[in-house]
């Protein structure tokens, strides 16, 4: 027992750096702070609100709205860590498939799309990324948790100051031009998510009431309650995924296998498989010779047969190439 606690407590405990220590990288009075706090005070409020109307309430009525609300927060869900996923990670990312040539125009909606999940353009999210496999874990990383502990690399490292992207880590994207306009203009992105979403429930009339503006803002309520969903399932990544799990391969870092993980963010919790095939700068200086798994087959993140039935991301670009819409590389 006392084993387990000493576990979860070494979770908050940072090696190096204390939370006292890391909250000064944090910029309280920013845009970027409010909508955080805000987006997630109301989609927190609005989910607790509905389910306890739910419970409390026997209208026939409102049980139909409560199943549409509750389907169009788990379908925005699962397309946005699909996005994530497929969009972010494995193609912008890593690179780890091709589009087809002659669909290459759809990159910039393909980015634009990603943007509607308000956590940052694609070319900052891959950087930041690329940046977390070259130095896992290490004092460079953004989010580790072995650096500064569990409250800074699930919740915090997102508000610390903006230090502006690392185009050289993602030279690709700079040339695209469309691209670079929607990096620059994500405000459009994220509006326009809200934006649709809402009007998908106006068309749904999901707050019982015939007025437009009462079934908008009902809608964008649920909205925020899916995005925060979604940013906490994608931070799940970044700190249960270094914590908690199989460590099947030496990777050098805290890298982990897990199966809830894997489940919840559609393929990506095999992540010490994941760090194995994209090694840090260090462990392959180390290992020249370690990645095993096939160039052509970098996209999936599950190694056994099981894992890759999980890793539902992997099916869909795997089904995409089948196709000829996208290509290994
Ligand atoms: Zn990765
Ligand atoms: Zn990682």
């Amino acid at each position: 027992m006392n084993m387990y606690i000493e576990k979860i407590r070494k979770w908050f405990i940072q090696e190096t750096v204390s939370l006292k220590e890391a909250l000064t990288e944090v910029e309280w009075l920013s845009i970027n702070t409010y909508t955080y706090f805000i987006v997630q005070a109301i989609g927190v409020t609005f989910f607790v609100w509905i389910l306890s109307t739910q419970i409390l309430s026997n209208s026939p009525r409102t049980w139909v709205n409560f199943w549409t609300i509750m389907g169009m927060i788990v379908s925005r869900y699962l397309i946005g860590m699909w996005f994530v996923t497929v969009w972010r990670h494995r193609y912008f990312s890593h690179r780890s498939f091709r589009l087809h040539p002659r669909l290459l125009w759809l990159e910039p909606t393909i980015a634009f799309i990603c943007g509607t999940d308000v956590q940052r353009g694609v070319a900052d999210w891959a950087a930041t990324h690329i940046k977390h496999h070259k130095y896992s874990d290490k004092k460079e990383d953004s989010h580790s948790c072995k650096q500064k502990g569990l409250a800074w690399c699930h919740l915090l490292w997102v508000l610390k100051k903006d230090e502006g992207i690392d185009w050289a880590l993602i030279p690709y994207m700079r040339k695209v031009k469309g691209i670079v306009w929607v990096e620059c203009h994500q405000w459009v992105a994220i509006i326009s998510g809200g934006a649709v979403f809402s009007l998908i429930g106006c068309y749904f009339g999901v707050s019982g009431y015939h007025s437009f503006i009462i079934n908008f803002l009902f809608s964008l309520c649920a909205y925020f309650t899916s995005i925060t969903i979604l940013w906490h399932a994608t931070s799940l990544i970044n700190s249960a995924m270094h914590l908690v799990g199989e460590q099947r391969y030496d990777t050098g870092d805290e890298s982990r296998n897990n199966l809830f993980c894997a489940l919840l963010t559609l393929g990506e919790g095999w992540h010490n498989n994941h760090h194995w095939a994209f090694p840090s700068l260090s462990t392959s200086q180390k290992y020249p010779g370690r990645i095993k798994v096939k160039a052509s087959e970098l996209y999936w993140q599950g190694v056994t047969r099981f894992e890759k039935c999980v890793d539902m991301s992997g099916i869909s670009i795997w089904i995409f190439i089948k196709f000829g819409i996208c290509r290994p590389i």
